[in-house]
């Protein structure tokens, strides 16, 4: 053919020439980044949207960290949207949607409400919303007759102590405090129901200071959806659930029913939108140009991916996310560096390389806070981790649309992902505080104190056999 072949490098095959840094204590290193207008995380860090990987839990928990977790596509519409107000509801100064119930529902049905909703009470009120009382967990912890009426077991309005809309946090803190209660409801002069505040979301509004919120102080979260069918209304779902931002998550970005899906999602949708996966700066500026806000970075890296091997296609993800930066830069949208992080240092490598944020699949997948149960092989910890695109991810989405599940039709079916396990890792909070350690540490090698610093001064050496065999070949712990 005569073209010339250009060289990819992966994360591996570079380090970060150490700079001179200014001596700043690690803890006042900024990771601050924007993956969109109005979408500020404090740390860049986001789990990926996989039936493994995020639901609501792994969202709440990321979000308390600062960063942002994106419930994954592969339920019904409601059940994703239902994940999201999970996620907005588990913080907030005030709650402005409370769950409620009315007072002739029996105490059976509260409690699989309770449960559903993974909440503690409820407000009971009437049908024009008005207040008639509070049913809390300790109202019916010990309640025999399941048969009976919300009403009768109850708190009723009289023995309530309730707040106004727009009341101020110090006044709230100072009605709980005095009162001993754990809960506020807000009501309007005519008794009706305009929010609730929580002990329990005023204290975690102090505490954490790092968690990525909303204006409301609530938690941060994004849904995703796909290119095919209902994927509009999906989206439109998430948007009514109050999700920050949608993600179309497809496994091939750059093609034209993914630029129209863009289009099409741009006119229905007011939150921003992240486009991926995209590999070359041609596809970044096309889906730029049909309004994408961020794109989504990676073709084959991911851990549990067998696109490469499969296909042929692909793009080593550091050069991919260099050459998509050169077109990001400058249409100024940031970039999600998507797949195949395996270490602290290789976060610090793709910020460096241009991406605003990473997105990581396997090491999220062994957390408490992921989807699914742990197992136990020969006395060690795992946890179930697969790839979308694997032959078991594909028979789900079928049992999800009820199609058959004929075996002839199954073996028609080419995966691009394998069905595995990572080994137990802890709490979101614990392996988040690795990364972050080793991003700041790393920073501060590269000489920045924050991510833009980091993009600028970065220095890329290229490693030959014995330097990559001298940086990653290292004793292992006993
Ligand atoms: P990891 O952090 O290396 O595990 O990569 C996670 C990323 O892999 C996800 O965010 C997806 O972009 C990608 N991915 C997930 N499932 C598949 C698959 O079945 N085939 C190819 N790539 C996948």
């Amino acid at each position: 053919m005569g073209k010339e072949i250009r060289v990819g490098l992966s994360y591996n095959d570079v380090l970060l020439v150490p700079k001179k840094s200014r001596s700043v204590s690690r803890r006042e290193i900024d990771t601050t980044t924007t993956i969109a207008k109005g979408v500020v995380l404090n740390i860049p860090f986001i789990p990926a949207n996989m039936d493994t990987v995020s639901e609501h839990a792994m969202a709440i928990a990321i979000a308390r960290e600062g960063g942002i977790g994106i419930i994954h596509r592969f339920m019904d519409i409601e059940r994703e949207a239902s994940q999201v107000r999970k996620v907005k509801r588990a913080e907030g100064y005030v709650i402005e949607n409370p769950y409620s119930i009315g007072p002739d529902y029996t105490i059976e049905e509260a409690k699989e409400q309770m449960a559903r909703n993974e909440i503690s009470g409820f407000l009971v009120v009437d049908k024009q919303n008005k207040l008639l009382g509070v049913l809390s967990h300790r109202d019916i912890m010990f309640t025999l007759h399941d048969k009976k009426r919300v009403k009768e077991e109850m708190t009723p309005r009289s023995r309530l102590i309730v707040g106004y809309p727009g009341m101020e946090r110090n006044g709230a803190l100072d009605l709980l405090k005095k009162h001993k209660i754990e809960k506020l409801p807000l009501v309007d002069k005519d008794n009706v129901v305009k929010g609730l505040i929580t002990s329990k979301d005023l204290h975690s509004h102090v505490s954490n200071k790092m968690s990525a919120k909303d204006k409301k102080g609530r938690l941060l979260v994004g849904g995703a959806t796909g290119v095919k069918g209902d994927y509009i209304e999906r989206a439109v779902a998430l948007q009514d659930a109050e999700a920050d931002i949608v993600v179309l998550d497809v496994a091939h970005g750059h093609s034209d029913s993914v630029i129209e899906a863009v289009r099409k999602l741009k006119k229905e949708l007011d939150i921003p939108l992240i486009v991926g996966n995209v590999a070359t700066k041609e596809a970044v500026n096309d889906l730029a140009s049909a309004g994408a806000d961020c794109i989504k970075v990676g073709i084959g890296p991911g851990a549990a991916c067998t696109t490469r091997l499969v296909t042929g296609a692909g793009m080593p993800q550091l050069t991919a996310i260099m050459d998509c930066y050169e077109a990001s830069s400058k249409q100024k949208i940031p970039l999600i560096a998507d797949g195949g992080i395996k270490d602290s240092g290789d976060i610090t490598k793709a910020l460096a390389a241009g991406a605003g944020a990473v997105m990581f699949g396997s090491l999220f997948a062994g957390t408490d806070e992921s989807p699914g149960y742990f197992v136990r092989r020969n006395g060690v910890k795992y946890k179930a981790y697969r790839g979308m695109a694997s032959l078991g991810a594909n028979v789900s989405r079928r049992k999800l649309d009820n199609m058959d599940i004929d075996p002839d039709e199954l073996a028609q079916i080419v995966p691009e992902g394998v069905e595995s396990s990572v080994p137990y890792r802890g709490s979101v909070k614990e392996v988040v505080s690795q990364l972050i350690g080793g991003l700041r540490s790393g920073m501060s090698y590269c000489g920045a104190t924050n991510l833009e610093e980091l993009r600028k001064n970065a220095e890329f050496i290229m490693l030959t056999q014995s330097g990559a065999a001298e940086s990653y070949n290292k004793l292992q712990p006993s």
